[in-house]
This record gives structure tokens, C-alpha cells and sequence, in this order.
């Protein structure tokens, strides 16, 4: 890791450790400045991270009890860089939605209302958060999202996050699944370069295929890639913009949705109480 990196990763910690333990438990700002140049380097900057990242495990175990336990709620949450195809794949996964499925939508971004406007356009209840200078969502503003809506009306949320390929691999919102979309369009070295978001996925849907000779891009390359850094995770090839692939992307999310309700009918059997690696309620 490089230094800048390390430093605004730590930063960024630094922000939430504030709201957690500050403006959350009503203690107000705290306003520490642990990672400054001139306080003291003795202080193990990676226990504070440590307790930040397990109070964000939390507050995700959190909802997806709610989301899944409590309404019967199947989430999905799609990760990926900007312009990747995450607001169009969840477009197409409506359009394809069994007759009656009441379909809700969290939408992640910066700023502005762009694609919460294109989801709404489908006729689904959408939620839109904008993170400031947030680069990822966490499971605290997902919690506050989750209040506008009635959760006993919905069948399925998606969880658009922020568009990035880097934040959102320490922040589990508490979906049952994640799927990663990348692009042909972001070179045949995504996967490779963003290792780390890759394994938080447990599915990786490769977009715009069909753009892949024009861009120069190696689907093998990439399907490759996911096989090294990320060996058990499925991946997909799809072309969102002409529905290419789309059905393989709704049979896994019902094969996982099958598994989630066997799950929740089934008798607790060795107290994992977890979907997958991501739903921050397992302690791996
Ligand atoms: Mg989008």
C-alpha cells in the first residue's frame, strides 16, 4: 500500500470512527486526529481500524437480520467502478422480475438523483443516498434508507453502491449476496488490479462482451484473473444493454434466493447464522 493510500484509507477510518462511536452513540464529534502528521505515531493506528471495521460488521449482521430475518426481504447488493453497468443490470433484472415480485432499490452515489431517476422510471420504490465524499456506502446509511420504505411490501431490494472498486471492499451492507460488475470497457486488468473487492463478491458479472473486440479487452483474461484471485466465485459474461446473458444472472440470484429461504425454514443447525462471506454477522 502506498503511503497516500494508507493515509486517506485511515482518514477515511478516522470519519467513521467519529460517527460510530461520536454522532451515533450520541456522544457527538469526537474529533480525533489519531493519523495526523504531528500526533503520536506510537498509537497502533490498525486497532482503531480494527474496531471500526468490527462495529461496520456489526451494524451490517444488523441488517440483514432485519432485511432477511425480520421481512423476508432477499437483498442483493452490486458493487462496481462508474460506468460499469450496475444501475442498467439492475434495470434488466426489474424488466425480468417474476409478475408481482415487489421490488425496492438503494441507490448509492456521490451526488445527484441521475440514477435513482432511471430505477424509479420502472415503477419500483427507490431510496437514493448521496455520500458527499463518501466513495462507498455502509450499513449505517443503508439502515437509514431502509426506513423509507415498508419492508413488509417488498420481496427483493437491490443495493446499488457507490461507483468504485476499491471502498466498498471493507464495508458489508448486509445483502445476502454481493455481485461485482466490471467492465470490458475498464481493460482486461480489472480484476487483477481490484483483488480485494473481487473476493468480497460472490459473483462477478463481466459487462459489455460484446465490446470486448473493440476495446481490446480479454474476456479470458479476466475469467482467468477471478479464477486466481477469487477461486470459488462464479462469473458471468453479460451485454446489459442488449440483454445478453441476463437469464444467468437471474438464475443465480434465484438459485441464492432458493438457498435463503431453505435457509431460513431449515433448523439452526452449528450457530452459522450467515449467507455468505459478506453479511458481516459470521465473524469471518
Ligand atoms: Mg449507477
Amino acid at each position: 500500500m502506498t503511503y497516500h493510500t494508507t493515509m486517506s484509507r485511515l482518514r477515511q477510518l478516522d470519519s467513521r470512527f467519529e460517527r460510530i462511536f461520536g454522532t451515533l452513540l450520541g456522544l457527538g464529534p469526537l474529533r480525533l486526529h489519531r493519523f495526523g502528521h504531528d500526533h503520536d505515531h506510537d498509537e497502533p493506528a490498525s486497532d482503531v481500524e480494527a474496531d471500526v471495521l468490527a462495529e461496520v460488521r456489526e451494524r451490517a449482521g444488523d441488517v440483514h437480520e432485519r432485511l432477511s430475518h425480520e421481512h423476508d426481504v432477499f437483498a442483493v447488493e452490486l458493487a462496481g467502478s462508474t460506468g460499469g453497468g450496475k444501475t442498467m443490470l439492475i434495470e434488466r433484472l426489474i424488466e425480468r422480475a417474476d409478475e408481482g415480485e415487489r421490488i425496492g432499490v438503494v441507490v448509492g452515489d456521490v451526488t445527484g438523483e441521475d440514477d435513482a431517476e432511471r430505477l424509479r422510471a420502472h415503477g419500483v420504490a427507490v431510496e437514493n443516498i448521496n455520500t458527499g465524499r463518501e466513495c462507498h456506502l455502509d450499513p449505517m446509511v443503508v439502515a437509514e434508507a431502509l426506513d423509507g420504505f415498508d419492508l413488509e411490501e417488498l420481496d427483493t431490494l437491490y443495493i446499488e453502491n457507490v461507483g468504485n472498486m476499491v471502498c466498498p471492499a471493507d464495508f458489508p451492507l448486509g445483502a445476502n449476496r454481493r455481485v461485482l460488475v466490471v467492465s470490458t470497457t475498464e481493460g482486461d486488468d480489472v480484476v487483477r488490479k481490484h483483488p480485494m473487492l473481487v473476493q468480497t463478491a460472490d459473483v462477478v458479472v463481466v459487462n459489455k462482451v460484446d465490446l470486448a473486440d473493440a476495446v481490446g479487452t480479454s474476456v479470458e483474461r479476466i475469467r482467468s484473473d477471478v479464477g486466481a484471485v477469487s477461486p470459488e466465485t462464479p462469473m458471468l459474461e453479460i451485454a446489459a444493454k442488449t440483454g445478453q446473458g441476463i437469464d444467468g444472472v437471474v438464475d443465480v440470484l434465484d438459485e441464492s434466493r432458493t438457498e435463503h429461504h431453505s435457509h431460513r425454514t431449515a433448523p439452526p443447525h452449528h450457530g452459522d447464522d450467515t449467507e455468505s462471506n459478506h453479511t458481516g454477522d459470521s465473524g469471518h
